[in-house]
Formats: C-alpha cells, sequence, structure tokens
C-alpha cells in the first residue's frame, strides 16, 4: 500500500513514533527513524525494521529543539531517500511541576521539541509533498490538545498549539494532494510515562501505583492503556486511500476520556 513513499517518524526510537513506523513499514514505507539513542539501539532497530519488512530504513540522531539541526536531517532523507512523503511529528518530552516551580528551561525545551520542530520539519517537507501532489503529515498530538492537566503547563500549551498547526497545514495543503491530521492519544504506557509516573508521584505526594490507578487511568474509561499498535493502525488509515479526506482533523484515542 505504501510501496515507493518514505516515511520520516521524529522520536521514533522508542514508544508511539516507533509503533507508527513499525505500522507503516509493515505497509511497504521505507522509513527514516530519528531520536536520541546510542549507535548500538539505532543498528538493533534499523536491523529489526528491515529483517520484518524488508524496507530500507535510515536514521537521524538530530536533535530537534534545534532548527539548524533539522535542516540537516532533511537534507539527509533529501538526498538519501528522495524526500519525505508521510512526515510524523512525534518527538516530544513531558514536565511535570505547579507553574509557580516550573523551570524556564524546560518550558523552552518542551515548547522547541513537541511544538517548533514539527514548524520546521513541514515548512522544509511541505514544498515537495506539494510538488509530488501527494503528502501525508500525522501530528502526534494528545488527549491534552483538547483538554488540561493541572502541572503541565508547557505539554499542554504545546500540544494546543500543534492542534492550531495542524488545521492551518491542513488548509494550506488542502488542494495540493496534502493531508495534515493530529492523533490525540490518551494514556500510553511508553519511556515517556514511566517518567512521568514518578514525576507526578512526588508534585501529588502519593505513591506511583497510586499516580497509575488514581491520577493516569481515573482519565480513562476504559481503564486500559492505548498501545502503540492502534497508534499506528490510525497512522495507516490516514496514509490510505479511505483517508484521503481527513484533514484538519484532531482525532482522540484515548479510551473516552476527553468525552466526559
Ligand atoms: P518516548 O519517550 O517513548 O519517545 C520520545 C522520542 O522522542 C524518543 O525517540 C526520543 O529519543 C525522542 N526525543 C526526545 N528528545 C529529543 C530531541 N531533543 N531531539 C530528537 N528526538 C528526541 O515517548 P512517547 O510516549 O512515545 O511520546 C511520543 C509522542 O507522543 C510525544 O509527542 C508525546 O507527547 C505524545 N503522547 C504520548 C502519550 C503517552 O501516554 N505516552 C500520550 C499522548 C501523547
Amino acid at each position: 500500500m505504501l510501496d515507493g513513499k518514505t516515511a520520516l517518524v521524529t522520536g521514533s526510537t522508542s514508544g508511539i513514533g516507533l509503533g507508527i513506523a513499525k505500522a507503516l513499514a509493515a505497509k511497504g514505507a521505507d522509513v527514516v527513524l530519528s531520536g536520541l539513542a546510542t549507535e548500538d539501539e539505532v543498528e538493533a532497530l534499523k536491523k529489526e525494521l528491515t529483517d520484518l519488512y524488508g524496507v530500507k530504513v535510515g536514521f537521524s540522531g538530530a536533535n530537534l529543539t534545534d532548527a539548524d539541526a533539522i535542516e540537516g536531517m532533511m537534507g539527509y532523507v533529501a538526498r538519501d531517500f528522495g524526500g519525505v512523503d508521510i512526515l510524523v511529528n512525534n518527538a516530544g518530552v513531558q514536565h511535570v511541576g505547579p507553574i509557580e516551580d516550573f523551570p524556564v528551561a524546560r518550558w523552552d525545551l518542551i515548547i522547541s521539541l513537541n511544538l517548533s520542530a514539527a514548524f520546521h520539519t513541514t515548512r522544509m517537507a511541505i514544498t515537495g509533498m506539494k510538488e509530488k501532489g501527494w503528502g501525508r503529515i500525522i501530528n502526534t498530538a494528545s488527549a491534552h490538545a483538547l483538554v488540561a492537566s493541572p502541572f503541565k503547563s508547557a505539554y499542554v500549551a504545546a500540544k494546543h498549539g500543534i492542534a492550531g498547526l495542524t488545521k492551518v497545514v491542513a488548509l494550506e495543503g488542502a488542494q495540493h494532494g496534502v493531508r495534515c491530521n493530529a492523533i490525540c492519544p490518551g494514556y500510553v504506557y511508553t519511556p515517556l510515562v514511566e517518567g512521568q509516573v514518578a514525576d507526578t508521584a512526588k508534585a501529588r505526594g502519593i505513591s506511583e501505583e497510586e499516580v497509575k490507578r488514581d491520577v493516569l487511568l481515573a482519565a480513562q474509561p476504559t481503564k486500559e492503556f492505548v498501545t502503540t499498535e492502534q497508534i499506528g493502525d490510525l497512522a495507516v488509515f490516514l496514509c490510505s486511500d479511505g483517508g484521503a479526506s481527513m484533514n484538519g482533523s484532531i482525532i482522540q484515542m484515548d479510551g473516552g476520556w476527553t468525552a466526559q
């Protein structure tokens, strides 16, 4: 289904990004992984995807808080893969703490990685997509693109921002075969959430088990974590012919969290 397409998935050395990269590779897309990982971890991932799916797999270790590094990554994908057909803006980090104590450096990092990086990759990828008359941009937003939680000022601001960016890009690409949508997962048990469990326990003065039960899954009516495979399936749908009229959609996959 995606033979001949190249997918660049940012933040795909673990968690949701890796789930999406695998799902797209399983449909025949060549994939460029990105993230902060050791050489051994990268080699293992490249081998796993190549062996499983028989597609070409690349990697960029660009620090996506740096616009010049993003330009380097986009240049590499253009040179080695002929450009990006499917761009998944997924890299993100979290910090949990009350706003009066929120470290300024963490605010800057989260806005830069979770929001500005998607602006940079999109502005550099969309011309090629328009020229080809086909492109798919998928932003990993969050339920926090739609609702807030206390102690997550930077994250909620960045995720609401990416929902807005998604809508603008959807309008600009609409008549050029380019589609842009945001996936809004509820809680997925990835390394990002593992870290958050510890931070939330500290911020709220409760145990980590209580955080999982009373804070995370309390918000999620299914009482189940969303899986990376489910998110990968949704990304595949958005790249399929059946998904071609999805544009500017902010799509919840949150077990009913934001229905409340
Ligand atoms: P994760 O920690 O498993 O993965 C984060 C990825 O981003 C990794 O590949 C990491 O190397 C990369 N990364 C981190 N800093 C980077 C930097 N400076 N430059 C380049 N790459 C960098 O996290 P995850 O849970 O899979 O989160 C992925 C996305 O999904 C994030 O945008 C997150 O906000 C969003 N999300 C996660 C959840 C959840 O419950 N896990 C829910 C909703 C949304």
